[in-house]
């Protein structure tokens, strides 16, 4: 290499050095610049669309601390993987006996046979269990047919969970003839609020199992082969942390465990065992529907007047609370009349933030507070997300873990702030399968409320929640998709 070339090369190089300096200087001047220009955007231009706006009396009594929201020191948790853990909630406690069983040892049918079952007092399901586990082992002992001259045993053993009033006992035999096994397992469910066997094969939809199946195929890499005709699942069990799903691979049985809140719009039981089809009123199919949703609440006076509201006229409402408003004075009164009335309690996020603008991590926190907050309130999971100003992107819908459901009805009760102007507008936009945005945290929403409400049943509308409305227009509503309407 001659000099000059060499001379050419140390001084590309050093241009070349400087070059990458002062672009990494410029980068980061640009996103300190662009970071400060979002920050004082979010801090003053963000057009409040539905936020919790307080009027004049709702301040004067947020002075006198008689609605002072209750400061809550967070705790510091570490970043939540996906899908969501379970709240921490012990529901064990329920179940007190669980973990002490009966074990019998005799012959049967001349088949040898060791049994576990588990105990139960006698008011959680005692005779229950006892018959379930009879039973099994009777038909168990009939598989054997003719024994004489055969080695044989059976062995039946159990695994058991307990979810809210739900427990849910897995009972497996092992039947051994001349060295031949064969299994097979039983799953038993009772609900000890209302003394009742649930019907175990009608708990979940497909979605459950296909998004249990997802959780597979990431176990395992793939998702293991199934002899036709069969399903993945060989059964599962309710436990505190959530479901688990059973599965054979590499010739062994494993399991998926999937958390209540993944899964939760796709089990027939919410988690006080209720059967969520109670909670679908019997409606005319063909009759026009409407669903009045109210955000931003619980409010102290405001809330339960609109449940007498609601009640008076025998119409339901979505409710979709938020989380930071729940810990409120007032606010546990409120939502124990809510959860009594039967209308639908939903999510609004903990503090009302504009979903799309978060990091992954303060957006999971943003879901998974207000939604373990209402669940400790409610004893159930919110069925739903409203995202605050209607703002989300994909990483929104990502996170979620809900349908995210929205309005194609603005009653505009945050802009006109006048009883008559709401109830003019959403009369004149009313319209079978429209989802109504209303807050009713303020007074003039709920006159308004008050007085469109009958209007609305005139004109042959049936005043329904979210859920019933999607029940009856066949709407099956997906995490992470978004809702205006039963149409859209
Ligand atoms: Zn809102």
């Amino acid at each position: 290499m001659s000099k000059g070339k060499k001379k050419k090369r140390t001084l590309f190089r050093v241009l070349l050095i400087s070059c990458c300096a002062f672009m990494i200087v410029l980068t980061f001047s640009v996103v300190r610049y662009v970071d400060r220009i979002a920050e004082n955007r979010m801090g003053t231009k963000v057009r409040r669309v539905d936020a919790v706006v307080l009027d004049e009396e709702e301040r004067a009594e947020l002075v006198q601390g008689q609605d002072k929201p209750t400061p809550t020191v967070l705790p510091t948790k570490p970043p939540t993987p996906t899908p969501l853990p379970p709240p921490e909630v012990d529901f064990t406690e329920e179940y007190a006996h669980s973990g002490e069983f009966t074990e019998v040892c005799a012959y049967g049918k001349g088949v040898p046979y060791g049994m576990r079952y588990p105990s139960y007092e006698e008011e959680e399901g005692g005779a229950e269990i006892r018959k379930a586990a009879e039973g099994f082992l009777t038909q168990q002992l009939d598989k054997f047919g003719d024994v004489s001259g055969k080695e044989c045993s059976l062995i039946i053993d159990y695994e058991d969970g307990a979810f809210g009033q739900l427990a849910s006992v897995l009972f497996r035999a092992v039947r051994e003839i001349d060295g031949e096994t064969e299994s097979e397992s039983k799953l038993w469910i009772y609900n000890k609020k209302n003394k009742t066997i649930v019907d175990s094969s009608a708990l979940f939809g497909k979605k459950a199992y296909e998004y249990a199946a997802g959780l597979v195929k990431q176990k395992e890499g793939k998702t293991p082969e199934v002899p036709e005709g069969e399903e993945l699942f060989s059964s599962y069990l309710l436990t505190a942390d959530g479901v688990k799903f059973f599965y054979e691979a590499d010739a062994e049985e494993r399991f998926v465990s999937v958390p209540y809140p993944a899964i939760h719009t796709y089990m027939a039981v919410t988690v006080g065992g209720t059967v969520v089809k109670e909670t679908i009123r019997e409606l005319d199919p063909e009759k026009p529907m409407i669903a009045l949703t109210f955000d931003d609440g619980p409010h102290y006076q405001n809330t339960p007047r609109l449940l007498e509201i609601l009640k008076e006229n025998d119409v339901r409402a979505t409710f979709f609370l938020l989380g930071s408003r729940l810990s409120w004075n007032g606010s546990a009164e409120a939502v124990e009349l809510l959860v009594a009335s039967g209308n639908e309690i939903a999510s609004h996020t903990q503090n009302h933030e504009m979903l799309a603008t978060l990091s992954r991590e303060k957006l999971q926190k943003e879901i998974s507070e207000a939604r373990d907050k209402i669940f400790e309130m409610t004893g159930d999971y919110p069925t739903f997300l409203r995202a605050p100003y209607g703002n989300y992107n994909d990483t929104v819908k990502k996170y979620t873990q809900a349908p995210i459901i929205l309005w194609n009805l603005d009653s505009e009760d945050w802009k006109s702030k006048d009883k008559d102007t709401i109830v003019a507008h959403v009369l004149e936009e009313a319209g079978n399968g429209k989802i109504v945005l209303m807050h009713d945290i303020h007074t003039f929403t709920v006159d308004a409320a008050e007085e469109l409400i009958p209007k609305l049943k005139e004109r042959g509308y049936q005043i329904v929640t979210v859920r019933e409305l999607f029940y009856y227009k066949g709407v099956d509503p997906e995490n992470g998709k978004v809702y205006h309407s039963s149409y859209n």
